[in-house]
């Protein structure tokens, strides 16, 4: 037995990756498309969508999540989802403004669940699927001004695990993953923010700021996601799942 890793086959899969104009998803479009599938790029920013559905031979979808009609709008044969939109606030919670706390939760927890409820069917009568969700270390552990994240992510975990029970007799996996800090535009523009704030080089941001909780102290590399996210659609791992895999540096170990 060779494992199997080395050889997942997606070829006459598709694909459904949200959040893929950027980042983590546009990292996961990638690897998934080169293993074969037919890959929805889902991003409510239309140039970087179009952009990655052009490179990858995919279809660019341009829907705002927090949107439930429009969620609904998005294609349903659907053989692998990965639930990756994300955004984040930073803010004490006497003062976190309750619009953008909603707008957390519709983004990172209803859009999942409303895509998992529409794909289903799908996967159940074809007897195979792939849920991944893209969780955080703030999935697992919680940091203070970031209510609504947390919140949103210890949602997405409850529902990654329902999804696993319930998809378990129809070939369906779901799973979490759950990275620490990751090279993203996202982190880049909070190092640049925090280098100004605190007088501090970007090195001196991403070791004593960032990764303070982190053993390893180096950013995670969007690709370093995308292939835990790829290896957990192969068959090899039919009986992972309702399982958190941390990416994190060991930060969740300390
Ligand atoms: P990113 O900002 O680079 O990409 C996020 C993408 O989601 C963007 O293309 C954005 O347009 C899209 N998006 C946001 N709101 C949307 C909406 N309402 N409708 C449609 N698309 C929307 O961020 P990233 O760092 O790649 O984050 C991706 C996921 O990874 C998020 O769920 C985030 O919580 C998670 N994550 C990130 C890190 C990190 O350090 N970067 C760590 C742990 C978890």
């Amino acid at each position: 037995m060779d494992g199997g890793a080395a050889h997942i086959d997606l070829a006459g899969r598709s694909a459904l990756v949200t959040g893929a104009g950027s980042g983590i998803g546009r990292a996961c479009a990638h690897v998934l498309a080169g293993a074969g599938a037919l890959v929805h790029v889902v991003d409510r920013d239309g140039d970087s969508a179009k952009e990655v559905a052009g490179l990858l031979g995919g279809q660019a979808h341009v829907v705002d999540l927090s949107d439930a009609a429009a969620v609904e709008t998005l294609p349903t044969e659907v053989d692998v989802l990965v639930n990756n939109a994300g955004l984040q606030h930073v803010a004490p919670l006497h003062e976190f403004p309750p619009e953008v706390f909603t707008l957390i939760q519709q983004v990172m927890v209803t859009a999942p669940f409303l895509l998992v409820r529409r794909c289903l069917p799908h996967m159940y009568a074809r007897g195979w699927g792939r849920v991944v969700n893209v969780s955080s270390a703030h999935g697992l552990r919680a940091s203070a001004f970031k209510a609504a994240y947390v919140s949103a992510k210890h949602g997405l975990e409850g529902l990654s695990k329902v999804t696993a029970i319930e998809g378990a007799a129809h070939g369906v996996t779901s799973n979490c993953v759950n990275p620490g800090y990751v090279r993203t535009p996202l982190v880049e523009n909070q190092i640049e923010a925090q280098s100004r704030a605190h007088g501090l080089d970007r090195e001196e941001v991403v070791e004593k700021v960032l990764l303070d909780r982190s053993p390893v102290k180096r950013l995670v590399e969007p690709a370093e996601v995308a292939a835990l996210v790829l290896w957990l659609c192969g068959d090899h791992a039919s009986s992972l799942t309702g399982a958190s895999l941390p990416l994190d540096g060991g930060w969740t170990a300390t």
